[in-house]
């Protein structure tokens, strides 16, 4: 990886814990660009910086899930087997 690399790359993780701010200038004079994309696993978004033009594509992954509603009749007996397809079975 060349120098310019390393650096873009540095500046990628920078921008993780730095969202509101442009990952080369700075700035937090950002803009959305067209519409979020979606696909199976995820979804995308260009941004511009309207300062310095800088152009990227902030990158969505689900991380976690939360259930809110379930049929009870569906909650194994031994509630120690995480797996549903032993669970079920009789
Ligand atoms: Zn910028």
């Amino acid at each position: 990886m060349d120098a310019e690399s390393k650096w873009l790359k540095g500046r990628e993780k920078h921008y993780l814990k730095h969202q509101d701010n442009c990952p080369i200038c700075n700035s937090e004079n950002l803009d959305s660009v067209g519409q979020m994309q979606h696909d199976r696993t995820g979804m995308s978004q260009y941004i511009i910086c309207e300062d310095c033009g800088a152009e990227w594509l902030d990158q969505y992954r689900l991380h976690g899930v939360i259930i809110g509603s379930y049929p009870t009749d569906r909650v194994p007996r031994d509630l120690e087997d995480s797996n549903p397809n032993e669970a079920f079975k009789r």
